[in-house]
């Protein structure tokens, strides 16, 4: 039977950042995961470590375009709709928190951990070896008609305030950073604090090994199994029991079927998104992501070819694949770039952790002692990651947080 300090319930970026951490605050930590590391949602995504981030993906607001989501109208969002029952309470309130003055206090509350992402991140690649999986080169935004791009005058107001460092461009002016770009479309922005990840799964699969170097186990098991003990907690693992002081649930989606066991409720669900790899023609190669806005997809140049990710599909975590949205986009990203044919027989399909309010939640699990939460990072998980290890890890063992872990709490779900 192994004892440690902490067991850390799943490793994807979220979990092998948390387990990290806690190690470099002096605790023996295990590892747990019923696959290797970094092949969940963590595996597939668009490969953005995104600095920059600032407004939130947000529920459609005004009817027109709430309109042209519910007709399936554009490849931004697809959904199925016998799920759609079951998700309405969480949809009504991702829309309560989508309004323009909800999505700005989240970026606000968000700040000091994005603007801390790239650093943090640093701070495990290098020692890992893998500053080379990393481009410290932006991601570029573009916007096929100036009304698209007028639209994103509050965001660029905020970055202003902010400071968050971008350049507006013309057509001529993003294909001078990306020269293979076609010009179908009016405008770009360039968000400069922005690393693009070549292998998101290697990354973390890094981080891992890192955490193993360190002295840090990994074992498999099913998180399913962890139980109260007298003192701790204890998980069944392939190597046997595991007991600890304390645990901490990353299970990413699959955070909400051992939390529901333990008693704990958070309004967690699922924004699926797929990805494929096209292959790169006549020499084109992509200095950094770029996304076109009208299709909500992005293109990432990785070892896999180029991988375009999909906007969100709203249904149930589980249900079929419906890859709809590749299909649409696919023809509108041939317009941008040189791009082939599809590497793979079936699209990969991702699950992003998703709270209606889109922060994720970091810090002790209410009313149970020893619990600690790392889950719900949405659409930047792959960013969050690392510094979510550091200031959970900074809380955990009574240390001063780097930034107040109030926004973060699962208590506002209560
Ligand atoms: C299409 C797409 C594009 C994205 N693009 C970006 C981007 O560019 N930038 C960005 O920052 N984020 C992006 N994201 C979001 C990001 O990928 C996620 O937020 C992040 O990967 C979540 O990490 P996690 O560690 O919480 O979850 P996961 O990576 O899913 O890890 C959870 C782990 O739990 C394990 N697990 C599950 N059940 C059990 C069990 N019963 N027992 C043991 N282990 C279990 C899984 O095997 C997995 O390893 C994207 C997501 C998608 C889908």
């Amino acid at each position: 039977m192994a004892r440690c300090d902490v067991v850390v319930l799943g490793a994807g970026i979220v979990g092998v950042s948390v387990a990290l951490h806690l190690q470099a605050h002096g605790l023996s930590v295990v590892l747990m995961d019923h696959a290797a590391p970094g092949e969940g949602t963590s595996f597939g995504n668009a490969g953005v470590i995104e600095g920059s981030a600032l407004l939130p993906v947000g529920f459609p607001q005004d009817p027109v375009t709430l309109l042209s989501h519910a007709m399936k109208q554009t490849s931004e969002s697809n959904y199925h709709l016998a799920d759609l029952p079951a998700l309405a309470p969480w949809l009504w309130d991702y829309f309560l928190h989508s309004s323009p003055q909800a999505l700005a206090a989240t970026a606000r509350d968000l700040r000091p951990l994005l603007s801390r992402a790239r650093a943090e991140h640093h701070a495990l690649a290098a020692p890992a070896g893998v500053m080379d999986l990393l481009t410290p080169s932006g991601w570029m935004k573009l916007y096929r008609t100036e009304t698209a791009f007028a639209a994103t005058a509050a965001e660029r107001a905020l970055a202003d305030e902010l400071k968050v460092a971008y350049s507006v461009l013309d057509a001529a002016g993003a294909i001078a950073l990306e020269p293979f770009l076609k010009p179908c479309f009016e405008r770009a922005i360039h968000w400069h604090d922005c690393d693009n990840c070549s292998d998101p799964g290697g990354l973390v699969k890094a981080y891992a090994a890192l955490f193993e170097a360190r002295g840090g186990v990994f074992l498999h098991g099913d998180a399913l199994s962890l139980r109260r003990t007298g003192t701790g907690w204890r998980a069944e693992t392939a190597e046997g029991p595991v007991d600890a002081e304390e645990a901490v649930v990353a299970l990413g989606p699959w955070s909400v079927e051992l939390l529901e066991q333990l008693g704990v409720k958070v309004p967690l669900v699922a924004k699926r998104g797929y990805h494929v790899h096209l292959a790169p023609e006549n020499g084109l190669t992509l200095g950094r992501a770029v996304v076109d806005v009208a299709g909500g997809y992005a293109l990432q140049s990785t070892r896999y070819g180029i991988r375009l990710t999909t906007g969100v599909e709203i249904a149930a975590r589980d249900a079929p694949a419906t890859p709809v949205q590749v299909e649409r986009d696919i023809p509108m990203a041939r317009e941008l770039l040189p791009l082939g044919a599809v590497r793979e027989a079936e699209p990969w399909l991702g699950r992003r952790p998703a709270l209606p309010d889109s922060k994720p939640i970091i810090g002790p699990a209410p009313g149970i002692g020893g619990l600690h939460l790392a889950l719900g990072h949405g659409h930047w998980g792959l960013t969050l990651g690392p510094v979510t290890g550091l200031l959970l890890a900074q809380m955990m063992t009574g240390n001063t947080p780097f930034t107040d872990p109030k926004p973060f709490s699962a208590r506002r779900f209560l």
